[in-house]
C-alpha cells in the first residue's frame, strides 16, 4: 500500500475538536489517496491512561464516520519490542542510565553560565550531560547524542514535509549535526517509570504498522527531528510527515484535554451531527 496513515491518541482524556481534525484529516487524505487509515492507542502511560477513555475514543471515531482495520495495535502491548530495541541500543553503547530528576537537570544547565538561559529543546531543557560519563547501569535511558551523530557520520538527517511546521517549515526539512547537539541533545528515550517513551515507542510502531504518511499536530513538528534520527539509529526508513495547524480556543490558546467544553462528546450531547464538526473544522 502506498498510503498508510495512522490516528495515534492517548486514552488520557476526551478526545476534543483538535483530535477530532487530526483524525479526520488523515483518514481523507488516506482515502483521497485509496491508502489506508489506522488507529494506534499510545497508552504507554499506564499512570494515565484509561480504559473509559479508551472506549470513548473508539465511539468518537465511529460517531464520526471513521473505520479502521482491526485490531488496533496498543502500546501496552509492545513492551518486547521496545525493550529489544532498547538492549540494541545499550550494545551499541549508545544509550546511558541517568538519574537525574528535573530539578537536578534545571541546576546543571543553569550552573554554567549564570544568566544564560538553558537551550529549550523538544522535551524541555536540554540535557546538560550530568550521567553520561558514570557508568550507572540503572534509571532513565538517554541517548548519547554525540556518540549517535558519530555513527551516523554522513547520513543525512532529513524527512519531507507536505504540511507546516510552527514557522512554515516545508519541503524537504533538514537537521545539521550542530542543531541536534545543540538544540536536542540527550533524549531520553525510556522513562524510569515506563520502560520506553513517546519517541521511542512512536518511531517503531509507526515502522511496524507501515505507516508511509504520519498526520498530527504542528506540536510534534521539533520531535520529528529526534524520530529521524532514531530511524536512522535502529536502520528504519522515514515516512513522509505533514504536520497540520493546531486547533485553538476563541482566546488562541491551544486546545487541551481537559478543556471539556470542546470536548467532542460535549458536542454530542449539545445535538451536533458529525457533519456539522467537520463544518466547524473546515473539512
Ligand atoms: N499520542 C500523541 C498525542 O496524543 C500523538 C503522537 C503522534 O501522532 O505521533 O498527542
Amino acid at each position: 500500500m502506498s498510503f498508510v496513515t495512522r490516528f495515534a491518541p492517548s486514552p488520557t482524556g476526551p478526545l476534543h475538536l483538535g483530535h477530532a481534525y487530526s483524525a479526520l484529516l488523515a483518514h481523507d487524505m488516506a482515502r483521497a489517496a485509496r491508502g489506508q487509515f489506522l488507529l494506534r492507542i499510545e497508552d504507554i502511560d499506564q499512570s494515565r491512561a484509561r480504559p473509559k477513555w479508551e472506549a470513548q475514543i473508539y465511539d468518537d471515531l465511529a460517531w464520526l464516520g471513521l473505520s479502521w482495520p482491526q485490531p488496533v495495535m496498543r502500546q501496552s502491548d509492545r513492551q518486547p519490542a521496545y525493550l529489544a530495541a532498547l538492549d540494541r541500543l545499550k550494545a551499541s553503547g549508545l544509550i546511558y542510565a541517568c538519574t537525574c530528576n528535573r530539578l537536578d537537570i534545571a541546576q546543571a544547565a543553569n550552573a554554567p553560565q549564570e544568566g544564560v538561559p538553558p537551550v529549550i529543546g523538544p522535551d524541555g531543557v536540554v540535557y546538560p550531560g550530568t550521567c553520561r560519563n558514570k557508568g550507572l547501569t540503572d534509571g532513565a535511558w538517554r541517548l548519547n547524542m554525540a556518540a549517535a551523530l558519530q555513527v551516523l557520520g554522513d547520513t543525512p538527517l532529513s524527512f519531507t514535509e507536505t504540511g507546516a511546521g510552527p514557522e512554515g517549515q516545508t519541503g524537504e526539512i533538514t537537521l545539521s549535526t550542530q542543531d541536534a547537539l545543540r538544540g536536542i541533545g540527550d533524549v531520553v528515550l525510556a522513562r524510569r517509570d515506563m520502560g520506553t517513551s513517546y519517541h521511542l515507542s512512536v518511531v517503531l510502531d509507526d515502522a511496524a504498522q507501515g505507516v508511509t504518511h504520519v498526520v498530527r499536530g504542528q506540536d510534534l513538528f521539533e520531535a520529528t527531528y529526534i524520530h529521524v534520527i532514531l530511524q536512522r539509529l535502529t536502520v528504519l526508513s522515514s515516512p513522509t510527515y505533514h504536520h497540520h495547524a493546531l486547533i485553538r480556543d476563541d482566546t488562541g490558546k491551544r486546545l487541551a484535554k481537559r478543556d471539556d467544553a470542546r470536548a467532542i462528546a460535549t458536542y454530542r450531547r449539545d445535538g451536533m451531527k458529525p457533519q456539522d464538526i467537520r463544518h466547524l473544522l473546515g473539512l
